[in-house]
């Protein structure tokens, strides 16, 4: 085990776990800084694949795959949080992994992801831990509806989740059960979900990125908006929620945390230890991306500055998005395309983003608000 930090000079390969888009866009900054990259994916030809300098393609769990992927890198990282807990732990023992397992650990899991929030005095949604339908019934009865139940582990994007208002839907819940434990969370009346996304290096320096606003549709981000429409103390508040979280819980890398606001309170919603969704408009937005910034913490380099250049709005594209018609691309060629080269259009698909930036984003929403790209009813077009 390799107890000292070092740092990881341009030159070096940097092994990612995971190569969909948040490896493809680490693999793209890493190279302009002037790192070679190495991706351990399943897939063939994978976002990260694409661009990276050697491509491994075995499943996540196949340690000799990961042996493979230790020997020719310098330092390991990861795009994703459900890894295999003994591949982490023998990359952990035997190679550089700065990020450590710890963090990865606690957010692996709804429940230990919301005690740990808990124990450094920030609030989360009341919840309880379920088991069986009895316990469920119990704690849908104690919390009160609407509540919403997820399974404690392996969920996304919406998926693994069920809002309970009547008692068909706790019945349709009692079928998240079958994968494990669930969580059982009361419901937040929030004005606005906002996300902080916070690098630490190994020395301890921390640098937020700007608080950005988000907006969901079908539980899957759709748009961030910074600055988020909050005033001056939300900001600083929910900025020092994610410091206090990322220095209680040591982190080395990146860490999303996912707020909601209620009355200028903050509740946090979910970590992720990684560079994030909400984040992408620092590409353009933000003097240094949260993928530089990741690369610039694992490689325990200082990290950048992180101010915002101008107002930035940063909406996804999903399968069902890919298709504008022509009078949109005038508007659309004002922003940055970003597409993640994923082969299959799939619905609800993350596919890419666009990253528009303007004056003010008030301006750019009501320019976006004219187009029908993504108002239209969602189908994927053959
Ligand atoms: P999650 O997978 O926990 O990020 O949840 C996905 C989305 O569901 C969030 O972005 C919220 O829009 C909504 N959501 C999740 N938990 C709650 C809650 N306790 N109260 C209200 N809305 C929630």
């Amino acid at each position: 085990m390799i107890n000292l930090y070092k740092k990881v000079m341009p030159g070096s390969t940097i092994g990612i776990i995971g190569g969909g888009q948040l490896g493809r866009m680490m693999a793209i900054a890493a190279r302009a800084m002037g790192y070679k990259i190495a991706v351990l994916d399943p897939t063939p030809n994978s976002p990260c694949g694409q661009l990276a300098d050697i491509e491994i393609t075995a499943p996540y769990h196949d340690l000799d795959s990961i042996k493979k992927l230790a020997n020719i890198s310098d330092v390991i990282t990861y795009e994703f949080e459900n890894i295999d807990h003994q591949a982490l732990k023998w990359l952990y023992e035997n190679t550089y992994l700065p990020q450590g397992t710890e963090l990865l650990r606690i957010t692996q899991d709804r429940e230990t992801e919301k005690n740990s929030i808990n124990e450094l005095g920030i609030k989360v949604a009341p919840f309880a831990i379920v088991n069986t339908k009895a316990e469920l019934d119990q704690a849908v009865e104690k919390i009160g509806t609407p509540c919403i139940i997820k399974t404690c582990r392996g969920g996304y994007d919406g998926k693994g989740q069920q809002v309970v208002r009547i008692h068909e839907d706790k019945v349709a819940a009692y079928d998240l059960l079958t994968t494990g434990k669930c969580i059982v969370e009361g419901w937040v009346s929030f004005e606005k979900e906002l996300s902080v996304i916070i690098a630490r290096n190994p020395s301890g320096e921390t640098k937020t990125l700007p608080l950005a606003e988000n907006i969901h549709k079908d539980n899957i981000l759709h748009q961030t908006i910074v600055p988020a429409r909050v005033d001056a103390q939300v900001a600083e508040k929910a900025k020092s929620v994610a410091k206090v979280i990322a220095d209680g819980l040591g982190l080395i890398g990146t860490l999303a945390v996912e707020m909601f606001l209620v009355n200028d309170e903050i509740y946090v919603n979910e970590l992720a230890p990684r560079p994030h969704n909400s984040g992408h408009y620092s590409i353009e937005g933000c003097v240094t991306s949260q993928f530089e910034q990741h690369i610039r913490a694992v490689c325990n380099l200082p990290l950048g500055d992180t101010t915002l250049l101008t107002p930035t709005v940063m909406v996804n594209l999903l399968g069902e998005h890919l298709e504008p018609t022509l009078e949109q691309y005038e508007f659309l060629g004002k922003g940055k395309v970003h597409l993640y080269g994923k082969e299959e259009a799939k619905l609800k698909r993350k596919m890419g983003h666009i990253t528009f930036l303007g004056e003010d984003v008030e301006e750019i929403l009501s320019d976006l608000s004219q187009l029908t790209i993504w108002n239209e009813k969602a189908e994927v077009k053959q």
